[in-house]
């Protein structure tokens, strides 16, 4: 399927399972490699971040604790620029290497949002992990660390993305196409 229609607009297939499997291969030996022996724990940033952080853990290879926070800062189409978050809790990450994973960092506020609060937490480390990072809208200097997919500034859905509640069940990354 090359074309789909979520909420009346049409996508079209960006990124296949295949290449995001292949990807997420790459970056799990790299994380064997660097954490195997730190105990991290996974911070999953929900909702988008599900199916990638699945995929990612069934191909780690050392014991791990994993954790889930839900933030939102999307409205449609377009980031809202403030972040709607829950209480994150999470005083269990104190002291302790941390892995966030991602589905998307796009103007970046998310993930300086996190690391603020990873750090009033106190953790000994932590690291980002983003499925997809659009370079042109970041806004900060700091980047992730692994980053599977630099994009365009096009909005995307599919593997866990979602377009107004829609699309999180595709297995496959499509990207919206401008009438
Ligand atoms: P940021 O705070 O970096 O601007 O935005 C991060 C969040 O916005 C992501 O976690 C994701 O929920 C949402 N987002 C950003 N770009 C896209 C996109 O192209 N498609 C979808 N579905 N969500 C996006
Ligand atoms: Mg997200």
């Amino acid at each position: 399927m090359s074309n789909t229609f979520i909420h009346t607009k049409k996508f079209e297939l960006y990124i296949t399972q295949a290449q995001i499997k292949q990807r997420i291969e790459a970056i799990a030996e790299e994380i064997n490699r660097q954490y195997a022996e730190k105990q991290p724990i996974i911070l999953v940033v929900l909702k988008g971040a599900f199916r990638f952080a699945a995929d990612l853990i069934e191909k780690l290879n050392f014991p791990l604790e994993i954790e889930f926070v839900r933030l939102a800062s999307y409205e449609g189409t377009e980031s809202s620029g403030k972040i709607l978050a829950q209480d994150l809790g999470l005083s269990n990450l104190s002291h302790r290497t941390v892995i966030v994973v991602e589905d998307i960092i796009d103007t970046g506020n998310t993930y300086q949002y996190i690391e603020a609060k990873l750090q009033t937490l106190q953790v000994a480390s932590s690291m980002m992990i983003t499925l997809l990072f659009k370079p042109n809208k970041y806004q900060f200097e700091k980047k992730p660390e692994f980053i599977g997919f630099e994009i365009p500034d096009d909005f995307v859905v599919g593997y866990g993305l979602d377009y107004d509640g829609l699309g999180r069940e595709l297995n496959d990354i499509y990207t919206l196409k401008e009438e």
